[in-house]
């Protein structure tokens, strides 16, 4: 059942990651985001807070969290900086979740305890330069040698792609269902960065989540051993929709986190400066752009938590996450823009931290499903063209 009071654990979080980020992130992310830096001393520090294994359960290392939590996390995050809030997503949400419910109790041992305690950094690559929507368009390939596969390709536009240890890979493992496009031709593995002929970069001409690591990898008839598929042969596609449900959740939360954000350093401009002889939050049009925020922030919490409580008592929530996500990441556009509109000309210069929230909502709004593809997703469930069955993951992690 959706409760909105938070229990003391969960204020508990809100209020450390707080203290935390006003104290280690919000002094130095202006300087972080110009010079396109990457902090890697802030993972020991959010690992310390839990938030790299959060909602892994202690015998696998984590901070055995449940899901609200995680939203928790997610939008206080964002709330700094959204490059933050990416970690966790890729990292706990599409690849440490993913390994919790899809892993064998080897791949448990050797790369979840690692990752849920912060001593390894995780990420997810299915997007390529030439398939991101269209998953199945994908060309990397994992052919059968013995008892490895040898994985070739390129995966693009990568969360963490320089800085992760681990990488959970999607690549066609049937030649014969790739030229048919069908998925069940897809399998998921996972790759070590020290595995011999893989190679990483990052994205220098990027706009937005400047602090952040983004950039490709390349797999160079990369040997990975058997004990490395996740899931069956032909459940790549399962599994990587599966990494979906939780990564937009986290995404969603940290776009209600940018909305809220944005709402505050507008309200506190909004009375500070003056025009026409009154305090800009008195002029009407002006009030407008600052309660469609409000409403779009209290909407977008509704929703992320609905999708929460739904991932905590076990049951299916693609629709309720993927709603949550598209409404949020959109609503974190509009908020972003009209808190810019209100700084006015200062709003367009880096001395406020608005132009940069305008600058890192726009990718949520493409990664983890394009708003266009989420608009699809809802009507294709109204139409009745959609239905989620029940998978062997329809358990929360935790229980
Ligand atoms: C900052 C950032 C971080 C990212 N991190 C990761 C990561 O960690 N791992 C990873 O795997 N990927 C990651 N991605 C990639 C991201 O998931 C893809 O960019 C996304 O899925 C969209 O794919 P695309 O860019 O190829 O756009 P395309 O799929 O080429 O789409 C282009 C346009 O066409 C529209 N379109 C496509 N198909 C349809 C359709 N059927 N109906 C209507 N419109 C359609 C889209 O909505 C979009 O507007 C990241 C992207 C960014 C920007």
């Amino acid at each position: 059942m959706l409760n909105l009071d938070l229990t003391e654990e969960q204020q508990l979080l809100e209020q450390s990651v707080r203290e935390w980020g006003a104290r280690a992130v919000a002094p130095r992310i202006h300087d972080l985001d110009r010079a396109h830096q990457f902090d890697r001393a802030l993972l020991p520090q959010m690992a310390d807070l839990g938030l790299l294994g959060s909602c892994i359960p202690q015998k696998y290392g984590g901070a055995g969290m449940d899901y609200v939590s995680l939203g928790i996390a997610s939008e206080e995050l964002e709330y700094l900086d959204t490059s933050l809030r990416v970690i966790v997503s890729v990292h706990v949400g599409l690849n440490s979740l993913t390994l919790l419910s899809w892993g064998t109790e080897d791949q448990k041992s050797r790369y979840l305890i690692p990752q849920a305690q912060g001593k390894k950094i995780a990420t997810y690559g299915l997007t390529e330069p030439s398939a991101g929507s269209d998953a199945r368009g994908i060309q990397s390939v994992a052919i059968k040698k013995g008892d490895r596969y040898v994985l070739t390709g390129e995966k693009m536009w990568i969360s963490l792609a320089d800085v992760a240890d681990n990488f959970l890979v999607f690549a066609w493992s049937d030649l014969e269902k790739k030229k048919q496009r069908d998925p069940n031709g897809i399998s998921a593995f996972i790759i070590e960065r020290a595995f011999k002929g893989f190679s990483s970069g990052t994205l220098k001409e990027k706009w937005g989540i400047l602090a952040g690591n983004t950039g490709f990898f390349k797999m160079d008839e990369v040997e990975v051993p058997q004990e490395n598929l996740v899931g069956r042969e032909g459940e790549g596609f399962k599994i990587a929709m599966f990494a979906l449900d939780q990564g937009r959740y986290t995404v969603a939360a940290g776009a209600t986190g940018l909305i809220r954000a944005c709402r505050d350093a507008s309200v506190s401009y909004a009375k500070q400066r003056k025009a026409f002889g009154v305090e800009i939050g008195s002029h009407q049009l002006v009030k407008e752009m600052l309660a469609q925020m409000e409403s779009d922030y209290q909407a977008s919490r509704l929703l992320w938590m609905r999708a929460g409580s739904l991932k905590n008592a076990g049951r299916r929530n693609t629709k309720e996450t993927g709603l949550a996500k598209w409404f949020a990441t959109v609503a974190s556009e509009r908020a972003a823009s009209d808190a810019v509109q209100i700084h006015g000309a200062n709003g367009y210069s880096d001395e406020y931290p608005v132009g940069r929230f305008y600058r890192n909502c726009k990718g949520a709004v493409i990664y983890e499903g394009t708003r266009e593809i989420h608009k699809v997703m809802q009507a294709d469930y109204l139409l009745g063209y959609r239905t989620d069955r029940p998978t062997r993951c329809e358990l929360p992690p935790y229980a």
